[in-house]
C-alpha cells in the first residue's frame, strides 16, 4: 500500500527534463494529436512525432534501472577504450537524435528488408521487430514474409523524408494485403487491408514488445479494430489500443495509410545515451551537435558559425546536395571546439505491456 502511494506520488511528480543547455535545441515538447499530423507536406512519408511517455523520477533522479551492471568509471573506460563492448547507444530523441554501435535487422524468411542500408536501429528496437515479424510467421507459415520500410541510418541521424527515425527506434512497416495484391496510388486502402495478418502484426508488436507508440490511419485502424472484435478479441482491451484520444497506443497520423509506424521503447540504449551525453566530446568522432536549419540559412552559413566544413555536414548527414528545408535538423561536426552538451532526453522507465484478460492473468503467474 505504502509503496504504490509512492508510486502514485511519483508518477504525478513526473515531468520533463528540460536539459538543453544553452545554445541547442530543448527536447521536444510532448506529443499531441495534432503534432502527429504531417507538418511538412513534401514528402509522403515525411512525419513529425515526437517522445513522449517517458517519465522522470523526480525523487530519485535518474536511476539506473537498466545500465545498473555499469559503474560511471566502467562506462567511461568502455567509452575510451572499449566503444563497441557497449553495444547500441541511442542519443538524444526521435526526431532530434542519433545512433552509435547500431545493429542492423539481419535477413530472415519471416521478412523483406525495403533497404538494408536503413536497417539499422537500437538493439532492442531490432529484437522487437524480429520478434513481431517471427510471430507472424509461425502463425502464418505459407504468407508472404512481413516488410519493412525503414528504421534508420547506420549512425542515425536525419533520414529524408522522415522527421524522425534517428536514434534507432522507429521502423516503418508494410501492412500486409488480402491476395498480396498490393493497392496502386496513393488513395485509400481500407478495403485492400488483409485484416487477419495485419493485426496479427500489430498484436506481436503489442503484446510481445516494448512498444510505444504506433502511428496508422484512422480508416485502417477501424478495419482491424473491427477484425478484432470479431475475432473474439476483449472490447475493453481494444478500446486501450484504439480511439482512445492520447492515451490510445495506436494514434491516427496522417499519410499512415500504406504503412504504419512503430516506435520502441530501448531502455538499455537510452539509458546509456542519457549517460554518456557529457562524454561525447571526448572522441573527436562523437564531437558532434545538432542543428536546426532556419529560414534562409544556407550549409556554407552554417558551417561558418560552427567553424567546420560543408564537405563535413554533407557527409554526416548523408547528403548529396546542398538544398536544405525549414526546420531540418542537421548533425555537425566539430572539427575545432570540443561540445560536450547535447539534449538530454527524460529518463525512460518502460510501462508494463498492454494485454488482453487472459494473457495479464497468464503473465501474473
Ligand atoms: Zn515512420
Amino acid at each position: 500500500m505504502i509503496l504504490s502511494i509512492i508510486l502514485a506520488l511519483r508518477l504525478v511528480l513526473a515531468a520533463p527534463l528540460s536539459a538543453a543547455p544553452p545554445g541547442f535545441f530543448p527536447p521536444e515538447p510532448a506529443a499531441t494529436d495534432d503534432s502527429y499530423d504531417d507538418a511538412d507536406q513534401g514528402g509522403e512519408d515525411s512525419e513529425s512525432e515526437s517522445d513522449n511517455a517517458t517519465a522522470v523520477d523526480p525523487i530519485f533522479g535518474p536511476s539506473l534501472r537498466y545500465t545498473g551492471d555499469l559503474s560511471d568509471a566502467e562506462l567511461a573506460r568502455k567509452w575510451r577504450d572499449d566503444l563497441h563492448s557497449l553495444g547500441s547507444v541511442s542519443i538524444g530523441f526521435a526526431e532530434q537524435g542519433r545512433l552509435i554501435n547500431a545493429a542492423q535487422l539481419p535477413d530472415d524468411p519471416a521478412w523483406i528488408r525495403q533497404r538494408s542500408d536503413l536497417a539499422w536501429g537500437a538493439q532492442e528496437t531490432v529484437e522487437s521487430l524480429a520478434t513481431s515479424f517471427r510471430a507472424v510467421h509461425t502463425q502464418f507459415p505459407d504468407s508472404v514474409p512481413a516488410r519493412l520500410s525503414h528504421i534508420g541510418a547506420k549512425d542515425g541521424g536525419y533520414l529524408r523524408p522522415h522527421k524522425s527515425h534517428q536514434s534507432g527506434r522507429a521502423a516503418d512497416i508494410a501492412f500486409f494485403y488480402k491476395k498480396d495484391v498490393v493497392p496502386g496510388g496513393r488513395g485509400r486502402r481500407d478495403r485492400f487491408i488483409d485484416p487477419v495478418r495485419s493485426w496479427a502484426l500489430v498484436r506481436a508488436l503489442i503484446t510481445q514488445t516494448d512498444v510505444q507508440v504506433i502511428l496508422m490511419d484512422r480508416g485502417i485502424q477501424d478495419v482491424l479494430r473491427n477484425y478484432a472484435l470479431e475475432a473474439g478479441e476483449d472490447r475493453a482491451w481494444l478500446g486501450r489500443i484504439f480511439r482512445n484520444g492520447k492515451a490510445s497506443l495506436v494514434q491516427h497520423a496522417r499519410k499512415h495509410r500504406d504503412h504504419f509506424h512503430a516506435r520502441f521503447f530501448a531502455p538499455r540504449s537510452q539509458e546509456l545515451g542519457r549517460r554518456l551525453a557529457p562524454l561525447l566530446a571526448e572522441r573527436a568522432d562523437q564531437n558532434v551537435v545538432v542543428h536546426r536549419v532556419k529560414r534562409g540559412q544556407t550549409l556554407g552559413a552554417i558551417a561558418h558559425v560552427y567553424a567546420t566544413s560543408v564537405s563535413a555536414i554533407l557527409k554526416a548527414n548523408h547528403l548529396h546536395k546542398t538544398f536544405l528545408s525549414l526546420d531540418q535538423r542537421l548533425q555537425i561536426p566539430l572539427l575545432h571546439k570540443p561540445c560536450n552538451r547535447w539534449p538530454i532526453p527524460p529518463a525512460v522507465v518502460v510501462p508494463a505491456r498492454c494485454l488482453p484478460p487472459s494473457e495479464s492473468a497468464t503473465a501474473a503467474l
